[in-house]
């Protein structure tokens, strides 16, 4: 069996090493990989970091693309690889315009598309564009779903299943942390340090200006605070960034590899982030999550307790912060999210949800057809 798994950016290469792993560990089954490249040069350094070599590199970036265009060069490009390597299945991850597209291109020509992180829903399709489009549309054409949560599971289910399968799973980026803890921060730890992370396309613009404000006035309000900021290379961000966030307690990062992340995040005493990643990633390691979103897609980190979503409203992050930064019993209160997103044995429950649909394993328990 020869099994295609796309990926094109970050945080689907962090998501999918586990499973490329899960597969790669089972016999019978080919696990290619291809590389879209929809971000260079983030998803090289997660590809190195997990060994992970493409076997067909499409190398797709371009500067200032845009979802479209993204799109378009998928399809020109993964079509004619499709119907040269003929899998069995197409592996996809989460809410890109690679996975999206790589779906549409495979589902044109009968291979089978199992969708890892399935039924996340914002249920607005411009916030965040164009990930709820993307989720939607792989869903529905996806013949294997792999929701994270019940509540994800709860969201296909209302959707009508329509003979997809669809096994619940936990999120893969669990297993993804427990195989790359370990990594290095600065020694030097600040009595409150706080890890940021922002650079979602609905942010960009006015609302990114007047949260850097807010960065600004809160590190001169709180003379212990120390923002850790590892910055999208994007370069919208990077450059407001740069001109704006001048200030000794303020630390703008290149990209940090995955185990150093999560070494900052570790020490953190909480998180300010846009990303769906880091969100998950902060609770499952026990950090507050302050969500720079009007809209989520995860709302089970609210239902936790373990984050609150501002808006992209600065009055509430400066309000946030300072609660956070003053009051070590709420901090402990939103503490408590572990185990929100899994055990770390996702990306096996996907290989063998996989290998059951494909007629080489027993039928996984769960399924729900
Ligand atoms: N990440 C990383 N280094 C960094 C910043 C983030 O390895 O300097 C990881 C982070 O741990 C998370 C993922 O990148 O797993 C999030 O990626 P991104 O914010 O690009 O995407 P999103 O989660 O918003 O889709």
């Amino acid at each position: 069996m020869r099994i295609l798994v796309v990926m094109g950016t970050r945080p689907e290469a962090i998501k999918l090493a586990p499973v490329v792993a899960a597969l790669r560990r089972r016999k019978g089954f080919r696990t290619l990989i291809c590389a879209t490249a929809q971000h260079r040069e983030l998803l090289d350094q997660v590809l190195r970091l997990f060994r992970l070599k493409p076997d067909f590199d499409l190398d797709l970036m371009r500067p200032g693309q845009t979802p479209d265009a993204v799109a378009k060069r998928v399809v020109a490009s993964l079509g004619p690889l499709l119907a040269r390597v003929k899998p069995d299945m197409v592996v996809v991850q989460g809410d890109t315009t690679t996975a999206a597209a790589a779906a549409l291109s495979a589902a044109e020509r009968g291979i089978p598309v199992a969708h890892v992180e399935a039924g996340l829903r914002s249920f607005d399709f411009k916030d965040p564009f164009p990930e709820e489009l993307n989720r939607v549309f792989i869903d529905t054409i996806s013949s294997l779903v792999f929701p994270p949560t019940p509540k994800a599971k709860l969201n296909l289910f209302r959707e009508k299943l329509n003979g997809r399968l669809s096994l619940m799973t936990g999120n893969t980026v669990v297993d993804a942390l427990k195989s790359a803890e370990g990594g290095q921060a600065p020694k030097h730890v600040n009595p409150q340090e706080v890890l940021v992370t922002l650079h979602r396309r609905e942010i960009h613009g006015k609302p990114l200006k007047r949260i850097y404000t807010s960065l600004l006035g809160l590190v001169k309000r709180h003379e212990d605070l120390l923002f850790v900021y590892p910055v999208h290379p994007n370069p919208l961000i990077l450059k407001t960034a740069k001109r704006m966030l001048r200030h000794s307690r303020i630390r703008l990062l290149p990209p940090l590899s995955y185990p150093d992340f999560l070494a900052h995040l570790k020490r953190s005493l909480f998180v300010v982030t846009d990303s769906g990643g880091v969100q998950e990633e902060a609770v499952c390691l026990g950090k507050p999550v302050l969500v720079v979103r009007e809209i989520t897609e995860r709302p089970e980190v609210l239902a936790s307790g373990a984050g609150r979503l501002l808006g992209l409203n600065p009055a509430r992050l400066e309000r946030w912060t300072t609660r956070l930064l003053t009051d070590p019993a709420l901090r402990r209160k939103m503490s408590h999210g572990r185990g929100l997103y899994g055990d770390g044995r996702a990306a096996e429950r996907v290989a063998a949800g996989i290998a059951h649909w494909l007629g080489r394993g027993p039928r996984p328990k769960e399924w729900r057809a």
